[in-house]
């Protein structure tokens, strides 16, 4: 006989995902409504608004895709590339990698420039790649989880127009905890998740589209090779025709509507503010007690920083004392970073003063020992 579900009550600092906000909790605790119930459909007009304004864009194709962020990051590259064209990807880490698989496999002629990991790329070294490759889409990681590291995007989609290129950016981990202007800086395609910045839950996913993006899509030679991501049929759902695609998330939908409400609450520039000043707090903290950040405090991430382990001392070991005496857990590092540094998350509802005191004061007791 199984007893009723207990979890334990963890702070969550690692990579994502973040504690959801409890207000979140609340609204995904309500009674499901059906997905095309009038009330539902307004719900889904709100989400896609409160979605313009965190990313300051307008996009009419802004809406939330029923899967977590690689859904959202695949729907955007099934839709816009077709075989053959050339897609020019940004890798500095985990994250450019996974695009680089997904665009090989929708057909793409995929091309790389690369960084050592915790590095970012110049606008000098991305004009010249796109002058060699001419490509139909260049794809960047703002912020890549896997370094800590943020992409610097001011000038990069004046460069795309003028190659006729469309610029896709993954903003998983910047959305709601790091300034994005969308239509400002050029970009046409964008995904992100609900479970870091926002606050929510995982399971769905921010997505947009420029109508430049939306051209390519509806001028396609072949269908997108992806029922479920289709946007030309998902578009149906999401816009006027209401035409039933698949059986949304109500809850999540409910958390996400919630999560975005706080933040429009809050003030997108005070969230952002927020965001990078306990994260300036957290690395004092951590420097004072003897621990480096591995990226260039320029580039860093205020959503997630990478600090380096210290020689000597087991990483694995701490992060799992963190998690079972302490209740906190932090991420290990993926891929390059494997065992070199942990990733330490403050996002969302996680983004406090207190977070970073639970989370210094529980680190000098276990590197202590
Ligand atoms: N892109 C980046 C930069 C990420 O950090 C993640 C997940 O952490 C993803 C994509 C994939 O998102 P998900 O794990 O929600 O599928």
């Amino acid at each position: 006989q199984l007893s009723p579900l207990e979890v334990p009550n963890r702070l969550l600092l690692g990579p994502g995902p973040s504690n959801a906000h409890p207000a979140v909790l609340q609204a995904m605790n309500t009674t499901p409504l059906g997905h095309l119930d009038p009330s539902f459909l307004a719900l889904m007009d709100e989400i896609q608004s409160l979605l313009r304004y965190v990313w300051q864009t307008e996009n009419p194709h802004t809406i939330a895709v029923s899967g977590t962020g690689t859904a959202a990051m695949e729907a955007t590259l099934a839709n816009t590339v077709e075989p053959g064209d050339v897609v020019l990807i940004g890798v500095a880490g985990y994250f450019g990698n996974r695009l680089v698989d997904m665009a090989g496999r929708y057909g793409g002629d995929v091309r790389t420039i690369t960084k050592p990991w915790g590095q970012v790329f110049s606008l000098d070294e991305i004009k010249t790649a796109l002058e060699t490759h001419k490509p139909a889409i260049f794809a960047l990681v703002h912020a890549e989880t896997s370094t800590g590291a943020r992409q610097p995007l001011e000038g990069v989609g004046e460069l795309c127009r003028k190659h006729g290129t469309l610029l896709l950016l993954d903003t998983v981990t910047s959305l709601g905890g790091v300034p994005i202007f969308l239509d400002e800086w050029g970009v046409d395609l964008a995904y992100s998740c609900s479970q870091k910045g926002l606050g929510c839950s995982p399971g769905a996913s921010p997505f947009t589209m420029s109508p430049r993006a939306m051209e390519k899509v509806q001028k396609r030679e072949t269908k997108v090779a992806n029922w479920y991501l289709d946007m030309l049929l998902l578009g149906k759902y999401w816009g006027s025709d209401r035409t039933y695609h698949h059986t949304a998330p109500i809850n999540l939908y409910y958390g996400l509507r919630e999560a975005l409400r706080l933040v429009a609450e809050e003030g997108l520039a005070s969230c952002w503010q927020r965001h990078q000043k306990n994260v300036e707090y957290l690395w004092e903290q951590l420097e004072s007690i003897g621990l480096k950040m591995h990226v260039a405090k320029e580039y860093r991430l205020p959503t997630l920083t990478t600090v380096c382990i210290p020689d000597g001392v087991d990483g694995k070991a701490v992060a799992r004392q963190l998690l079972l005496e302490h209740n906190i857990e932090v991420g290990g590092g993926l891929g390059e970073l494997a065992g070199k540094v942990w990733r330490v998350g403050l996002m969302g509802f996680n983004s406090r003063p207190e977070s970073v005191d639970r989370l210094v004061e529980a680190l000098k007791e276990v590197l202590s020992k």
